[in-house]
């Protein structure tokens, strides 16, 4: 997925839903997003790494399952919203016991916000609040690339169906998107494809 000016971004695709987990690797330092399940896996996976953070874009089960075996193997520190850092540690407010498996994430060792940067190695990137699929959901953005969680997708959005959801709020945040996201940034959504910024403005009915 490496790109000339983008950084090395390897995927994993865990869990009964399929969720993206992506590490941002600059030198010999990693940063995991969204670890859904198989934490112990990609851990190893990234053996020789030093893992310098963990985070979630949002509290739903299927993109923190496996962050407390992740963090248990690597040392690192898990970050989160403050306004979901709740519902990653119950399985009963975050969906997951509803599909079926239960994810529960520890507790935070550092909460999230709007403009708080979040950095691997020599790189960083900004965090950008996005309420809406869940009401702490966020979006890392900067060195060419944006990790949106189960705000955006290829050519949909996230759904408000879910514990949390608010439909007007995932408008609000997604009309905001569309006016802040460089129209070549990669977009790394929590399912499915990548695409960019470019072709979702064009063809993506959620940002009309
Ligand atoms: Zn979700």
């Amino acid at each position: 997925m490496a790109e000339a000016g983008r950084p090395q971004v390897r995927q994993f695709v865990v869990g009964p839903l399929e969720t993206n987990c992506y590490v941002v690797i600059d030198g010999d330092k990693a940063l995991v997003v969204d670890p859904g399940a198989n934490g112990a896996d990609i851990a190893a996976a990234l053996s020789g790494l030093d893992v310098e953070l963990i985070v979630a874009t949002h509290g739903h089960g299927d993109h923190v399952g496996g962050v407390a075996a992740l963090k248990q193997a690597t040392g690192a520190p898990f970050a989160i919203s403050a306004a979901d850092a709740g519902r990653a540690q119950s399985a009963a407010d975050n969906s997951s016991h509803d599909f079926g498996y239960d994810a529960n994430a520890p507790a935070p060792d550092r909460l999230l916000a709007e403009g708080d940067v979040v950095s691997v190695g020599g790189l960083g990137f900004s965090v950008i609040d996005c309420p809406g699929h869940t009401p702490g959901g966020i979006a890392l953005y900067g060195n060419g690339v944006v990790f949106v969680g189960d705000t955006l997708f290829a050519g949909s959005a996230g759904r408000t169906d879910l514990d949390g959801g608010d439909a007007g709020a995932l408008r609000r945040t997604l009309m905001r998107l569309k006016g802040s996201i460089a129209p070549d940034t990669l977009v790394l959504p929590g399912h499915g494809e990548a695409t960019t910024m470019s072709a979702e403005l064009a063809g993506n009915p959620y940002l009309r």
